[in-house]
């Protein structure tokens, strides 16, 4: 089969041929039909020797859909032809956080070798992927796969990241996405529907900024230091309850620091090497809650698909052939991409 893999430090992925994967016990087999381009990717592909843990060669693709094609020996209650979204962080199924969903947060997976398709397991950017146990599936029903593959990542990810936020974004409170990408976007449509708080964008690029006031944000604003006084002038100079940080570069880091108010939170989603300081010398705000979240559980994917499926999510997206992959990374990181570009084997 064709697979788009990572195969040597710091060039560009290549499209191969490779032996086409056979099911194991336990395992199902996906035909695919649509794997997301993450900026995570880029930035696993940007990492030095010393820190690059994924393996080589990687099939990339930690956002995946695709059709049940074959079932290893054991697997029930999984019939061929269904059209499956995967859960991608991967656990043991087994611990304590495995069996309340959050796989996320897996205590085992690292001294297990358990590693995410595409993010050490072979991957979505390929005809096929297997997939190591039923569980990690959720059925898309009439959910188009090719429109909401990327809601595995870039609908989960800020999901969870929003939920933990819920109850500071109350009527009158305010919250600030920064970076309009393929997270970003899908961000905004969630706060706007699970939220009574007005959403501020802001990117570095007007295309972004049009996305993000098209897909529910009732401000969007360049991100630069003049953003603080907007957003200070918008909120009674109080501030707002929460940012959303999807850059989480030093500039962005500290836009949010200056700009979230007392008891407010900053969630930081990128993956950027900005650094927080922290301490009461360190802010003006009191109080104020600090998280870096990772990914999201497997119940929150089933929300965030019924989101969907209830026309309140809609991912922006930019199809690509498999052939043409290469080319969608080049987009990513040039960052000629408006929301998310979507690759169909
Ligand atoms: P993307 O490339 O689609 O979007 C990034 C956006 O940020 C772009 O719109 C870009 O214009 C904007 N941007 C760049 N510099 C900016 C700045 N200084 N101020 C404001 N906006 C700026 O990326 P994505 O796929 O949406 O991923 C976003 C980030 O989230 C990446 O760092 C990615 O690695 C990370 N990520 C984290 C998790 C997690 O579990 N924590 C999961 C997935 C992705
Ligand atoms: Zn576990």
């Amino acid at each position: 089969m064709k697979a788009l893999q990572y195969r040597s430090l710091g060039a560009a992925p290549e499209i191969v041929e490779i032996e086409t994967p056979e099911p194991g016990p336990g395992q199902v087999r996906l035909k695919v039909t649509a794997a997301g381009v993450c900026h995570s990717d880029e930035f696993i592909m940007s990492l030095p020797k010393d820190q690059y843990v994924y393996g080589l060669p990687l099939t990339l693709g930690h956002e995946a859909a695709g059709v049940v094609d074959k079932i290893g020996a054991g697997v029930k209650h999984v019939e061929e032809g269904q059209s499956m979204a995967v859960y991608g962080p991967w656990g043991c199924g087994l611990c304590y956080e495995c069996s309340s969903g959050r796989e996320n947060y897996c205590r085992n997976a690292g001294e297990y070798g358990i590693a995410p398709p595409g993010l050490g397991a072979p991957g979505a950017m390929a005809e096929y992927l297997v997939v190591d146990s039923a569980r990690h599936l959720v059925p898309l029903g009439d959910l188009d796969p090719v429109k909401n593959v990327s809601l595995t990542d870039a609908g989960l990810t800020p999901y969870h990241a929003i939920k933990g936020s819920l109850e500071k974004l109350h009527s009158g409170s305010t919250a600030v996405v920064i970076g309009v990408g393929g997270l970003g976007h899908v961000a905004i449509q969630i706060l706007r529907s699970l939220t009574a708080a007005t959403v501020v964008a802001l990117d570095v690029d007007k295309a972004k900024l049009d996305l993000a006031a098209s897909v529910g944000a009732q401000y969007s604003f360049p991100s630069e230091a003049g953003a603080v006084d907007m957003i200070k002038d918008l909120t009674n100079g109080l501030g707002v309850d929460a940012v959303f940080d999807f850059v989480t570069v030093q500039s962005t880091l500290d836009l949010g620091q200056a700009m979230v108010r007392s008891q407010g939170d900053q969630v930081l989603v990128g993956v950027g090497s900005g650094t927080l300081p922290v301490g009461l010398a360190a802010t003006s705000s009191w109080e104020t809650t600090i998280r870096a979240p990772y990914w999201g559980s497997r119940t929150e994917l089933f929300e965030v698909l019924e989101l969907a499926r209830h026309g309140s999510i809609n991912v922006h997206t930019e199809v690509f052939s498999l052939e043409k992959a290469p080319e969608a990374y080049e987009k990513l990181k040039n960052n000629q991409l408006v929301g998310r570009a979507v690759v169909v084997p």
